[in-house]
């Protein structure tokens, strides 16, 4: 079983604050080892459930967050930018699971740290459905043919994801 793991960082256990995300700003170097860490998290999970394979896609900003010492070391990371396919640069359709770790709410939400994309998007249709990130990224996966089965990230983005995917586990 190959698993694609995309993490943000708004959507990260204890991240409430824009300055916490961003390089430079009060907090980031502590919010992106929880960053990490709950991709650990995550990772440990997929291994004990038969991974064989991890990629993991630091999907936020500069995408470069994730601190590589503390990542578990027996995954391949993609870091840096600009990457064509963005937030899920790397998955191809040899994948069988998508997680989507540390998301946030879509813009216009009353989720703590929402937005789609930018700042400046209001507002994410397509086909008539509004999106944010998770409806948008589980597009891709599901152009690939493969299902994302779980989201973690604010009380709101679970929502959003169970309402968009219907069955998937999401924290
Ligand atoms: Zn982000």
């Amino acid at each position: 079983m190959r698993v694609f793991i995309s993490v943000d960082m708004e959507g990260v256990c204890g991240v409430v604050h824009w300055n916490q995300t961003q390089h430079g700003k009060e907090d980031y170097e502590r919010m992106r080892r929880l960053m990490t860490e709950e991709v650990n998290a995550a990772v440990e999970g997929a291994f004990a459930a038969g991974a064989k394979e991890i990629v993991v896609n630091d999907s936020h900003n500069a995408m470069r967050n994730v601190v590589i010492e503390d990542l578990h070391p027996d995954v391949r990371l993609i870091t840096g930018s600009t990457k064509p396919m963005s937030m899920m640069e790397g998955l191809t359709g040899d994948f069988d699971a998508v997680f989507l770790v540390g998301y946030h709410s879509r813009a216009s939400s009353t989720g703590v740290l929402n937005h789609t994309y930018t700042g400046r998007v209001a507002h994410y249709w397509v086909n008539g459905k509004v999106m944010g990130e998770t409806g948008m990224n589980a597009l891709i996966a599901g152009y690939h043919r493969v299902p994302v089965v779980l989201v973690t990230g604010d009380s709101v983005v679970t929502k959003e994801a169970q309402e968009l995917l219907g069955d998937v586990v999401t924290q």
